[in-house]
């Protein structure tokens, strides 16, 4: 049924949320989730305690992860829903990402200090949960504490995106690679939130039908980062590619993020909710 409120993308503190895995289970049981997903970046060391504190508070449970992956020059991300953790080519695909990440981290605090912002490599993995897994976000939040910008997404807009002193282009995971590390997990793959690339109509095409080829099977239509426009825009390419729907806020922080756990239109009635694909893997309340 796609009214069933799912939430099946968010982050906590393994990746870039400021929230732990159990207080967000907390967070999501509170807003009347009814699904819930913790959807790391390429991380899955929140899975055991996400589902253990879903357990305990009676909440129905999918393990999730956010991979990052390089597709003709952007970054795209890839949701895996419904993936063993413990699998060992997801596993080991995830830890070889990871790798690169603090090389790229000193890289993004040597622009920034080329523009006179010093200290920004030390700033940022102050914010850091997991030292495998810092990224742009907690340079942010150091930007942000510093009084350099209002707000992360300033930040981001003067400071972190491709042209802007901070920003270091990286190679991520291929697609196929990501497809199939999620599938021999036993997941699903989703593309997450495909409105916020900045493809043209044919790349976009690309990636859809490539995803397909790979194995891919979802797509997110209702998201935190999707307006009503995105919505419906999405629900006819879930149905032209033959995908199933998801819908997850993306959340990350009450002091960041727009969309709280929970709170988002449902799903278009014409799709097929991607929890349907996945019953046999959900952990029952
Ligand atoms: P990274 O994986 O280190 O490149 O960081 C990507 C993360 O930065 C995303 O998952 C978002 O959480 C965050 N992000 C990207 N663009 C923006 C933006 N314009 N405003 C706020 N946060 C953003
Ligand atoms: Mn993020
Ligand atoms: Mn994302
Ligand atoms: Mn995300």
């Amino acid at each position: 049924m796609s009214v069933l409120n799912a939430d099946l993308h968010c982050h906590s503190t393994v990746s870039d949320g400021t929230l732990a895995p159990e207080v967000l289970a907390q967070r999501a049981k509170a807003n009347g989730v009814e699904l819930w997903s913790l959807t790391d970046h390429d991380e899955l060391s929140g899975q055991a305690p996400a589902a253990a504190a879903a357990r305990a508070l009676g909440l129905p449970y999918l393990s999730g992860v956010e991979v990052s992956v390089s597709f003709i020059g952007t970054t795209v991300h890839i949701v895996g829903l419904g993936v063993d953790p413990g699998h060992p080519a997801l596993a080991q695909g995830l830890a070889g990402m990871r790798e690169g990440r603090l090389g790229r981290a000193q890289q993004m605090a040597d622009g920034l200090a080329r523009v006179g912002i010093r200290g920004a490599f030390d700033g940022a993995l102050r914010y850091v949960g997991n030292p495998e897994l810092v990224s742009r976000t907690h340079f942010a939040r150091f930007l942000v504490e510093t009084g350099v910008c209002r707000d992360t997404h300033e930040v981001f807009r003067r400071y972190l995106v491709e042209g802007k002193p901070g920003y270091v282009p990286h190679q991520w995971a291929a697609l196929g690679d990501a497809v199939r590390w999620i599938r021999e997990a036993g997941g699903l793959a989703v593309i997450a939130h495909p409105g916020r690339y900045k493809f043209t109509p044919t790349e976009e095409y690309a990636l859809f039908s490539e995803f397909r080829g790979h194995g891919g099977q979802g797509v997110e239509v209702v998201t935190g980062s999707h307006g009503s426009a995105d919505f419906v825009k999405y629900a006819d390419t879930a149905l032209e590619f033959g995908l199933y729907a998801s819908r997850g806020s993306d959340f990350h922080s009450p002091e960041e993020s727009r969309t709280d756990l929970g709170a988002l239109p449902v799903l278009p009635g014409r799709l097929t909710p991607v929890w349907e694909a996945l019953a046999d893997r959900i952990q029952p309340a």
